[in-house]
């Protein structure tokens, strides 16, 4: 099959992952059987079950404020005893996620990051609310926003994984998508090759909110792929809640593990 009509079937499959297109479903099973995206074994659609076991459910203990595996002395009242985010002051009010970012989850993270990659990114989304959809039903939240791409990004890349993650999401937790309510107004060097306090002053008023009246006073749920020092995280959140929201909570596949060390392929 010709690349090009592949990756027009991928986007339309990714389409239907969000609740468009059952045809489309039924035509491309015609014509490319369902496989695993992630490990291309044949079989259903969305992670195989070798995939999922070891991406893992996201079961554990973690703090509900920064995403770090916690131990058993923190509980979801005491947050202020959590040793990785005690004194971090961020502009959401806590963190979501399946996992940390290592493995297979960090495997399916990157791999979901490039050209055509909808159908894996959208089977993570999938995984993301088999595992922890009760948690992220449970913030109550009014409007999904994806962590936004500059244009000229998107022009090398046409897919923004945490663009499809969100639409997984809010089709699950039945909010509207505001795919582009917050903005990339400038261009950023790549956060991997910088240290936390240069990650801080390269994001700087780097976002900014296009339609303002869509947010006065609403949870928003702010939807990335991977969380690293939470630096991108707090600035669109800061940039939504000076749009008018109320709340802004976090929702990513994954979270780099502090006591592992920062990834250098890690992006936010
Ligand atoms: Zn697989
Ligand atoms: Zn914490």
């Amino acid at each position: 099959m010709k690349r090009s009509v592949k990756r027009w079937l991928n986007r339309m499959l990714c389409r239907e992952a969000a609740g468009n297109s059952r045809a489309m479903s039924r035509l491309w099973d015609l014509v490319y059987p369902p496989h695993c995206p992630l490990c291309g074994s044949d079989g259903g659609r969305g992670l195989c079950t070798i995939c999922r076991n070891e991406i893992g459910d996201g079961a554990g203990r973690r703090c509900g404020r920064c995403g770090q595996p916690a131990g058993p002395h923190l509980t979801s009242s005491d947050l202020s005893r959590c040793f990785h985010c005690r004194g971090r002051q961020w502009a959401f009010r806590g963190v979501e996620r399946l996992g940390l970012y290592e493995g297979a989850l960090r495997e399916a993270c990157i791999g979901g990051k490039s050209d055509g990659a909808e159908p894996l990114a959208a089977a993570l989304g999938e995984w993301f609310w088999e595992c922890r959809g009760a948690a992220l039903r449970r913030l109550g939240v009014d409007l999904v926003v994806p962590v936004p791409q500059h244009w000229t990004k998107r022009i090398a890349v046409a897919h923004n994984q945490a663009e499809t993650l969100a639409g997984v999401l809010g089709r699950c937790l039945r909010v509207p998508v505001g795919r582009h309510i917050l903005r990339k107004a400038r261009r950023t060097p790549d956060q991997s090759s910088l240290s936390a306090a240069r990650r801080r002053a390269n994001l700087g008023d780097s976002f900014c909110v296009w339609r303002r009246g869509r947010i006065d006073g609403v949870h928003v749920l702010l939807v990335d792929d991977v969380l690293t020092t939470g630096t991108t995280a707090h600035q669109a959140a800061r940039t939504l809640r000076q749009g008018g929201a109320d709340r802004v909570s976090v929702a990513v596949v994954a979270v780099v593990s502090v006591t592992a060390g920062r990834s250098d392929r890690a992006t936010i």
